[in-house]
């Protein structure tokens, strides 16, 4: 087992993973920017360093000061949450090279997976359904708009370096088709250097569907049920719930099946998400698979007991997996993603001072995040500052309890997403998981 583990990461994600290091006996070196300087995690690690100013490109996503800051601190892995670095292939062979663990899948894994054109066709060759479109990255406008056509609009064209809901354009008819075909390339080039780009049926009302797969060093690859994130805001995910509320044992085993054929097809390590589409008539499509731990990984942890964290690593380390086939899924988990962002206009970031910050609490109640009263949300990163988990032994159970948390869930200094969710947990559609991933853009209007 690792001694020590410096976690590339800050907010929530690096707290929780200094918590699952602790309970493993295994030292933390937390890495800051000048704007993090009293963060929390900070605070639990055992030893940290400071690596750059605020900006992140000068700080977090600084490779050879991350492997510097190991190297000064003997850290002999790191992880590196999710975002910034995480889906890096560069960053984990840089690792390798200075002989320190990446608790993460392969660089190759990475970067067939990273590529979601490659993974496309890494899946179309093991069989595994994909959106109806084209086969691989087409350059030509004309050749794109010929698939187009066959296939019937509307059709979503996206970068192949995509990530973040960056780099997507759906086209509504051929006239509409060459211009949005040149405004994805224009914005995958700009945003990840690549302005590669592919052409997929663009679904109507589908749920967003994704399997947490697990694999280790010994070949064994399991899926841990899945995560229903259908309710979504320009392409990002707002809710997560499990079991997805119109699953079958059937439709389970054929989609779960197919995560893990996915994972197994790259001889998947580490921890991993397969995401699916579920169209209204029962079929489904792989859309990516993200090799990372998900920022919506309590859900999986609430459902099966399972610390998804102290797996990866376990897994990292060289130990099987601790459960080798999906576990029981109990009972039904909702997450609620809270954003200092202001609803009413537009959800624009709320950056400043938190001066309260009451918790909710009771049982069945878990709570992710690095804030506390006093504390300063800073302009640089992304906006969440907590997410609310709750566990009910049925749907019912589960939504009374996420109504209560977030009635008492009291943040005074910045605005949040916080009454805007508690709107959304009676909202008749969502009450009867109704919902599909237009849900919030066509019928939720009176929402904000
Ligand atoms: P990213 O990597 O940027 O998150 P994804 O490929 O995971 O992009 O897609 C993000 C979201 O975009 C999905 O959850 C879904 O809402 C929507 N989407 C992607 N592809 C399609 C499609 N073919 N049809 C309908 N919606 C899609």
């Amino acid at each position: 087992m690792f001694k020590r583990v410096l976690i590339a990461n800050r907010g929530e994600i690096a707290l929780r993973i200094i918590r699952a290091c602790r309970e493993l006996g295994i030292e933390t070196v937390a890495v800051y920017s000048e704007a993090d300087r009293e963060s929390l995690h900070v605070r639990f690690a055992d030893d940290d360093v400071c690596i750059g100013p605020a900006n992140s490109r000068e700080s977090y996503l600084r490779i050879p000061r991350l492997i510097a800051a190991a190297e000064i601190t003997g850290a002999d892995a790191i992880h590196p949450g999710y975002g910034f670095l995480a889906e890096n292939a560069e960053f984990a062979e840089t690792c390798a090279a200075s002989n320190i663990t990446f608790i993460g899948p392969t660089p190759t894994q990475i970067r067939t997976m990273g590529d979601k054109a490659a993974a496309r066709a890494a899946m179309i060759a093991n069989n595994v359904p994909v959106v109806p479109g084209s086969p691989g990255p087409v350059e030509d406008v004309d050749e794109a708009l010929a698939i187009a056509e066959k296939m019937g609009f509307p059709v979503i064209i996206k970068a192949a370096a995509g990530g973040g809901g960056k780099g997507m354009r759906v086209a509504k008819d051929a006239d509409d088709f060459a211009r949005s075909f040149q405004l994805a390339r224009s914005e995958a080039l700009g945003a990840f250097g690549n302005g590669s780009v592919y052409v997929e049926k663009y679904l109507q009302r589908p749920r967003h569907v994704e399997f947490q797969v697990f694999g280790d060093k010994h070949g064994n690859v399991i899926h841990l049920g899945e995560r229903d994130c259908s309710v979504q805001r320009r392409h990002q995910k707002l809710v997560e719930e499990a079991p997805c509320p119109v699953m079958t044992p059937a439709l389970r085993k054929a989609m779960g099946d197919a995560a893990v054929k996915g994972a197994k097809a790259i001889d998947y390590v580490g921890a991993g998400t397969v995401e699916m589409l579920l169209d209204q008539d029962g079929s489904f499509y792989f859309m990516e698979m993200n090799t990372r731990i998900q920022v919506e990984h309590p859900v999986t942890e609430m459902l099966t007991g399972v610390d998804l964290v102290k797996e990866q690593i376990r897994v990292a380390a060289g130990l099987p997996l601790s459960v080798m086939e999906t576990p029981e899924l109990r009972g039904h988990v909702i997450e609620c993603r809270v954003n200092a962002e202001d609803p009413q206009r537009n959800f624009q970031p709320s950056p400043g001072k938190v001066e309260t910050f009451h918790m909710p609490g009771g049982n069945g109640v878990r709570v992710d995040t690095h804030v506390y009263a006093g504390y300063t949300v800073p302009p640089f990163y992304d906006s969440m500052i907590a997410k609310l988990i709750v566990h009910g032994r049925d749907r019912e159970e589960a939504l009374a309890k996420m109504r209560l948390a977030l009635d008492t869930f009291i943040v005074e200094g910045v605005t949040t997403t916080i009454p805007f969710l508690s709107t959304l947990m009676s909202h008749p559609k969502f009450v009867e998981g109704d919902v599909h991933t237009k849900f919030l853009e066509q019928e939720g209007a009176d929402l904000f």
